[in-house]
């Protein structure tokens, strides 16, 4: 929603979520119409809320999860999706569970694979493989524990030979996050040229290929957008005939619906620098903590006795005793006083679902569901 309409959706009741479940439905709209040429999954891990799900569940092709407890929410929200199943360290409930209910496994080790083999049950995997590479520029590259070297990947080959009943559909990797749209493609190249080479000799028909997630968003700039028509269009162009290309992005679809509004309890003077302290803190929002930055916020005057900060840079912190509960440090302002309600956007995603909630103990937010 445009920030200008925010006033029309603040809640009685602070600190509180609100969801743009219209702008929401809009926005994916738009990247489903942009990505005709691929399969388009949303990652649950971004924000699993029901009504979120529910908005995105209609526009995309399927979920992906990456947990037993995201497969059985997800599975209770959308008893009809199409999911797909991955994350390091499966348990054998969760292979359990995703052999079930998962139209595709997602293999992150050979031992993973041995493991979901012995369960001598049908199953469609897609192997996933973690290329190296350079990943300038990007804000989280996916390197460590994720998905397996080329070489564990022919170990993963032969061990199928013997398990008949585990049908390889293809090749998952999900290699960086923060992508910019010129990025995303060249990484999707670089994967299809490693991939399809490596199916051939596997004898894969028709394969699958899950080009991962990590479309970028930028914190400081919250009316950009990832360009989906070029990517789009440059990926289509990347496929060849019999081929599926899957993509399963998950941030940059959710971030946008999400405001977490509250108020604010002081403004104050400390060792030369200006500080409001607002109702709520990082643990409801951990976001600005996690990727370091200063949260895009709104500010909504409402005139109530108190101090006050005019034309000075003010970091925004919340009720937490530690020094870390920053939502946006020495971040100019014209005016903000006592009372003024402060409306934090690009809250739709890894937001209030990485949250340490319980932290000091203090009330949880409402959670509001508008159509602007
Ligand atoms: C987290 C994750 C995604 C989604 O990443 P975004 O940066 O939110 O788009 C997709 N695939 C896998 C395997 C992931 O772990």
């Amino acid at each position: 929603m445009d920030p200008r309409m925010v006033d029309s959706h603040v809640p009685a009741e602070l600190p509180a979520y609100v969801y743009d479940i219209g702008a929401l439905g809009r926005h994916l709209a738009g990247v489903r119409e942009k990505t005709r040429g691929v399969e388009l999954f949303y990652a649950a891990k971004a924000n699993p809320d029901a009504r979120v799900l529910e908005t995105i569940a209609p526009l995309v092709d399927g979920i992906e999860v990456a947990s037993g407890g995201e497969l059985e929410h997800v599975r209770a929200v959308l008893p009809d999706a199409r999911l797909a199943f991955g994350g390091p360290g499966k348990t054998d409930t969760e292979l359990g569970l995703a052999l079930r209910e998962a139209e595709r496994v997602h293999v992150e080790s050979p031992h993973e694979l041995r493991r979901l083999a012995a369960f001598r049950r049908d199953a469609d995997v897609l192997l996933r493989v973690n290329l190296a590479g350079e990943r300038a520029g990007v804000a989280l590259a996916m390197s460590g524990p994720f998905g397996m070297d080329p070489e564990a990947m022919d170990a993963c080959r032969e061990m199928l030979r013997g398990a008949p009943w585990v049908r390889l559909r293809g090749v998952h990797a999900h290699l960086a996050s923060g992508l910019d749209a010129d990025a995303a493609v060249r990484q999707s190249r670089e994967v299809l040229g490693w991939a399809r080479p490596w199916l051939e000799k596997a004898g894969v028909e028709s394969p699958e290929i899950n080009l991962g997630g990590g479309m970028g968003v930028d914190y400081a700039a919250p009316g950009s957008r990832f360009d989906w028509t070029s990517y789009g269009r440059r990926v289509a162009d990347l496929a060849l005939p019999g081929e599926t290309l899957r993509i399963e992005p998950g941030r940059a679809i959710s971030v946008y619906c999400g405001w977490y509004v509250t108020r604010v309890l002081d403004v104050k003077r400390a060792h030369g620098a200006w500080y409001a302290v607002l109702l709520g803190g990082t643990h409801h929002l951990r976001t600005p903590v996690t990727k370091n930055h200063d949260q895009p916020f709104t500010v909504l005057p409402r005139d109530e006795p108190g101090p006050s900060v005019e034309d000075a840079p003010v970091t925004l912190v919340g009720q937490l005793c530690t020094p870390k509960d920053v939502f946006a440090r020495d971040v100019p302002v014209t005016r903000l006083a006592v009372g003024d309600v402060v409306a934090f956007s690009m809250a739709g995603a890894y937001a209030w679902n990485i949250s340490h909630h319980d932290f000091l103990m203090h009330p949880k937010p409402a959670f509001h569901y508008v159509t602007s």
